[in-house]
């Protein structure tokens, strides 16, 4: 028998777990009792989500697809050597970057890689293909609240950490996240707070486990956060219950966002949205007189149109009731996948480096060039978002796509868009653990490992790092993917992708961003249960709560208030924010941010779809639908279209009825579940499936800053 801590490979809490392995198999799962982000809990995931390592069709070999035994589009897969199939990526990557630029190739990678694996990932790119077009799943969950924070707090990150609710937080404001669903190890510190007493307001079209418990659930019609929030800091402001000290020596623009406000008083947004005037005072009043009061939000504030100018618009609410720098309050964006703020932090994004430093900067770029001496100059240029792949790729910018880890045939939006844009790709690269719906697609299928087959560091949704160790050896032959990267740069004639373990990249990580990885060494980390960043020195203890001393980490070290203002057609945004601008005075290097409805109900579609997730279920299924306890068990019956009794009962419909639904974009076909947590006129989907894949319906709307996917749509049903 053989004992590992590795970090769970499912949601951003980033639990502890022990495996025990014999004779190279799991046999079995604990959480680590001494580890403080789950304290020895795990939820259905944690515990039962393994069946996948052992699964028959894991990957083992690498595939080509081949016709009369050469390279063809047109053939079907076959084994090859790992030589074979790595020297053909190299030499499609080669002829692209010689006819086309290096431009012409794009990297997606993986929140489900370690820190270590995405660092060489995007040093891959850079440094040897010479393009800054990477990207990864923050695209398309939090990268609006990355860029909203930094807006306002210069930094977008979580500002505290979940075990801070049980003992400290005293108000709990839950925007557009379903924790007890999606991170129910981070909702347990929730759940312990509201036990001893601590105020709870939901923010949610959905009345979700914890909207039935709250002391106030303001059900907003879906895409009204922005009146919603306008309305509390309205309510606030005009009884005189922010921060006036905070606001007068940490803020700017608080002029701005008086005015912005103004107009959306209780009364007015109860008529544009329907929801009590008086739940919108109480939720203020509670907010803003229980301290310290933090704030959790999801995908439910990201996945709009203005997904950025929510995050501000929080962040708002947040600064003028000083509720930040202080242990329990903040905000916790709670973030998706395991690694999903590390993969940010190691600089997986095509506008930033590691480090936070700026491609289009000369003196980052010299940075990072004597770091990785290079011998070519790196890109100024700002790199495609992996949401514009599809067209990118039609309007021929981009010819080869390499893929490690993620699924986008199931997670993009618009399914049928991103299909007919990666049938163009010249070459298509997917380095996966399974065949994949989407490796499915490709031309060249690389075989990696799992969590329990790899070692290196995860960093979970607090900013905390942990050291994930090897259990088990890989199945057959595949490869960790920081090996898999280092053999395709050893093939471009690189000479410092020679790392002999995990170790010595993180060392270099440590070089490149030593304000706030130098002092985690793996030596600290296999002594303690994780260090949460900054932590500059081997002495340092790490930093649970940023902001202690008032300084954000804005230029001049003062947080900046967005106004932000909600428009009836999102077809003015542009014109909106100009007219925003001049009426209130605001100069051109301030920001100021404006949403609307992204797709509208009309009488050919009228129903509101929402795209969200199961408890037994993670992202598009990959790993937990391998999983026999998670794909039987609960009230998993696949996919269904959740819809309220009164609409139910307008199209005649019953539980588990079977019904078409239809988008501009698509169709699928689902079971009904009827039931009363959803509003009228919405239907709620869970995005797990492929046999009913709601992303067929989704549109290709986006956040206007970081062109993350609005994931919903307006859609008809009939009965079948
Ligand atoms: Fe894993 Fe998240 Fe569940 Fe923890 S809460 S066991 S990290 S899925």
């Amino acid at each position: 028998m053989k004992e590992t801590n590795v970090i769970c490979p499912y949601c951003g809490t980033g639990c502890g777990i022990k495996l025990t392995s014999h004779d190279n198999k799991i046999v079995k799962v604990t959480g680590i009792k001494e580890n403080p982000v789950n304290e020895g809990h795990l939820c259905l995931k944690g515990l039962y989500g393994w069946d996948y390592v052992e699964s028959k069709d894991r990957l083992t070999k690498p595939l080509i697809r081949k016709k009369d035994g050469v390279f063809s589009k047109e053939g079907t897969f076959e084994e090859s050597s790992w030589d074979e199939a790595l020297s053909l990526v190299v030499s499609k990557m080669k002829e692209a970057k010689e006819a086309y630029g290096p431009d012409s190739i794009v990297g997606n990678f993986s929140a489900r890689c370690t820190l270590e694996e995405n660092y060489l990932a995007q040093k891959f790119m850079r440094a040897i293909i010479g393009t800054n077009n990477v990207d990864h799943c923050a695209r398309v969950c939090h990268a609006p609240t990355v860029a909203g924070l930094a807006k306002t707090i210069g930094n977008g990150t979580a500002t505290n950490s979940f075990t801070e609710f049980e003992e400290h937080t005293n108000c709990i404001m839950m925007i557009g996240s379903n924790p007890e669903n999606a991170h129910p190890i981070a909702a347990m510190y929730i759940q312990r707070a509201l036990n001893r007493g601590a105020k709870l307001i939901v923010i949610d079209p959905i009345k979700t486990e914890f909207a039935q418990k709250a002391d106030v659930h303001i059900q907003l019609p879906a895409e009204y956060n922005i009146p919603i929030i306008n309305a509390l800091i309205n309510h606030i402001i005009a009884k005189n219950l922010y921060d006036k000290e905070f606001v007068e020596n940490y803020t700017h623009g608080f002029e701005y966002l008086k005015e912005a406000v103004k107009e959306y008083t209780p009364q007015k947004v109860s008529e544009m949205t329907g929801v009590d005037a008086s739940l919108l005072i109480k939720a203020a009043e509670l907010y803003a007189t229980t301290s310290p009061a933090a704030i959790t939000h999801g995908m439910g504030v990201t996945h709009f149109n203005h997904g950025v100018g929510n995050v501000c618009d929080i962040s708002n609410i947040m600064l003028i009731t000083g509720n930040i720098g202080k242990v329990g309050a903040g905000d916790l964006p709670l973030r998706g996948q395991q690694n999903v703020q590390g993969a940010c932090d190691m600089g997986v994004l095509p506008n930033i480096f590691p480090n936070l430093k700026l491609v289009s900067s000369a003196e980052d770029k010299a940075f990072f060039e004597k770091l990785w001496d290079c011998k070519q100059p790196l890109s100024t240029e700002i790199g495609i978002h992996k949401t514009e792949v599809p067209d990118a790729i039609m309007d021929g910018r981009v010819k080869v796509f390499y893929t490690i880890g993620e699924n986008p045939v199931m997670s993009e939006p618009n399914t049928n868009h991103f299909l007919k844009g990666i049938s163009k790709l010249d070459f298509y690269v997917v380095q996966d653990i399974f065949m994949t719906e989407t490796a499915l697609k490709a031309d060249v299928v690389l075989p990696a490992v799992s969590v329990g087959e790899k070692q290196g560091c995860y960093l979970n949704a607090e900013r905390r790092v942990q050291l994930n160790d090897k259990t088990l050896d890989p199945k057959g032959e595949a490869k960790q993917d920081w090996q898999i990267i280092c053999e395709l740069a050893k093939r471009f004639g690189a000479t410092d992708f020679n790392y002999e373990t995990p170790e010595e990249i993180w060392n270099e990580v440590r070089e490149a961003d030593p304000r706030r990885f130098g002092g985690i060494t793996y030596k600290r980390l296999r002594e303690l249960p994780g260090i949460a960043w900054p932590c500059p020195d081997e002495n340092h203890p790490g930093t649970p709560s940023l902001y202690m001393d008032k300084k954000f980490f804005t230029k001049d070290k003062k947080a900046n208030l967005v106004p932000v203002i909600f428009i009836d057609n999102k077809d003015n945004t542009a014109q909106a924010e100009e007219d925003l601008r001049k009426e209130l005075n605001i100069p051109e290097n301030y920001p100021c941010m404006v949403g609307s409805v992204d797709e509208k109900i009309d009488e050919k579609y009228p129903i509101s779809l929402l795209t969200t997730r199961k408890v037994y279920q993670y992202t598009v299924g990959t790993m937990t639908r391998r999983s026999k306890a998670l794909e039987q068990g609960g009230d998993s019956h696949g996919p269904s279209a959740e819809i309220h009794p009164d609409l139910a009962k307008r199209y005649n419909l019953k539980n588990h009825d079977f019904i078409k639904v239809e988008s501009r974009y698509g169709y699928i076909a689902v079971l009904v579940e009827v039931t009363e947590v959803v509003p009228d006129n919405t239907m709620q989907m869970a995005f797990h499936y492929w046999e009913g894949l709601c992303n067929e319906l989704t549109s290709g709307g986006w956040d206007y800053i970081t062109k993350t996917p609005t994931y919903k749509a307006a859609v008809r049903m009939e009965k079948i």
